[in-house]
């Protein structure tokens, strides 16, 4: 069965087609702009050439359209008809508590997501729209929704909920709810496949660190908590985003700067963590790069992003009383030797030992812990696609 594997944005799709039969990937690509004018880039993996122009999207339906049309075109094409397009997966950014797994979308299931926009005001509506505009040009092709919240919902209340009223919690819903779900689940799996052990045996802690983050404790293969929370602003410092700080400061800026919480909700989203403190980049090797010409405010950035994902992870040992195994993925968990390096020296404690050669590899799955090291330490590059193509697979061919 070949899969179109979508993740919809306001403005954006990204795609990706597979061949389940050997998991292959046929092409990927992504609409940029739509709903301004349009741009399309699209990468056959079959050796036809790339595809790399303006294409007008006045919606999410021209977009599909123009995928299709890409998908199928003599020059660009991968497969001869839509028809052979056996399933769609969708990337659902927030399930609530409805949904603990991946699902057949069907009107009950997006009125359950439609239900869960004012948890994820910016991202659900753009799933609904993506998948309404899959429905409108492929017509009766099944599609799946693969919750990024879905793995998180093995959580127990005391790692979900908030230490605030209860009411909150039971009529408008505040809880941990955790992201980066489909990730964690992926790098978890294949943890233990490296490991040689049956993940119901294994404590593990799974790193995702890119330009968002967030730290999963996976005890016998189920989320037992994660660093992101009601929404992804919460857990570490990230590119732009600010992490746990102490509440109050709202209503102390509020009061000092005149800005309403809004405004400064804005500013803890998009120009706090890395970029606020050092004021140089939120990209990690701008940071690297500054911090290397001896700038002390990126020097600073990193070091704080090292300390909280290092406090992190010690929490999670204890959460689960131990550790087997830790794993970084994502852009910088995956490409940076040095943010890898910088965060495992924190845990010499757990008698991990890096092996600086190994931490060297990239692209690759691979132990960068040494033979003797306690606790194990790989490197998995993540592949949420290739989840959501296999849920869609296992639902469709149920
Ligand atoms: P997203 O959360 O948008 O999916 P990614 O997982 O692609 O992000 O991560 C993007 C981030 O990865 C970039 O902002 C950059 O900071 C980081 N990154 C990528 N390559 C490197 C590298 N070689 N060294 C350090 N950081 C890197």
């Amino acid at each position: 069965m070949k899969i179109l594997v979508i993740n919809c944005g306001s403005s954006s799709l990204k795609y990706q087609l597979l061949d389940m039969e050997g998991e292959k990937l046929l092409a990927k690509g992504l609409c940029e702009r739509i709903g301004i004018d349009g741009h399309l880039t699209h990468k056959p993996q079959n050796g036809k050439p790339v595809f790399n122009e303006d294409v007008a999207m006045p919606t999410h339906t021209e977009a599909i359209a123009a995928v299709l049309d890409k998908l199928t075109s003599e020059e660009y094409g991968v497969v001869k008809s839509m028809r052979e397009i056996g399933a769609v997966g969708h990337r659902v950014v927030h399930g609530g508590e409805k949904f603990a797994n991946s699902v057949l979308i069907n009107d009950e299931v997006m009125a359950a997501i439609a239900e869960c926009i004012p948890l994820a005001p910016l991202h659900n509506p753009a799933n609904i729209t993506g998948i309404n505009a899959c429905k409108a040009v492929m017509g009766d092709v099944p599609q799946v929704a693969v919750f990024d919240t879905a793995f998180h919902q093995t959580m127990p209340g005391k790692a979900f909920m908030y230490p605030i009223p209860y009411s909150y919690y039971t009529d408008l819903k505040v809880r941990r709810y955790g992201f980066h779900g489909t990730s964690h689940r992926y790098v978890s799996k294949r943890a233990a496949e490296m490991m040689g052990k049956p993940i119901e045996e294994l404590k593990l802690i799974s790193c995702h660190m890119g330009n968002g983050s967030s730290i999963c404790a996976i005890d016998h293969g189920k989320s037992v908590d994660t660093s992101m929370g009601f929404t992804p602003i919460a857990g570490l410092p990230m590119g732009t985003r600010c992490g746990d700080i102490d509440v109050s400061i709202l209503e102390y800026l509020s009061a000092n700067t005149g800005k309403d919480i809004k405004e400064l909700t804005n500013i803890l989203n998009k120009m706090s963590g890395v970029l606020g403190v050092s004021g140089v980049s939120s990209d990690f090797r701008d940071l690297d790069t500054a911090a290397a010409q001896g700038n002390e405010r990126a020097k600073l950035a990193l070091d704080m992003f090292h300390y909280a994902v290092a406090k992190t992870v010690g929490s999670y040992v204890a959460a689960m009383n131990g550790v087997d195994g830790i794993i970084f993925t994502a852009g910088i968990g995956e490409n940076s030797a040095d943010t890898r390096a910088e965060i495992c020296k924190y845990l010499t404690y757990l008698g991990i030992e890096i092996c600086p050669e190994c931490n060297k590899k990239r692209g690759e799955d691979t132990f960068i812990s040494t033979e003797n090291s306690r606790v194990k330490v790989m490197v998995i590059p993540t592949n949420e696609e290739l989840v959501i193509a296999r849920d869609t697979r296992d639902i469709v061919e149920g």
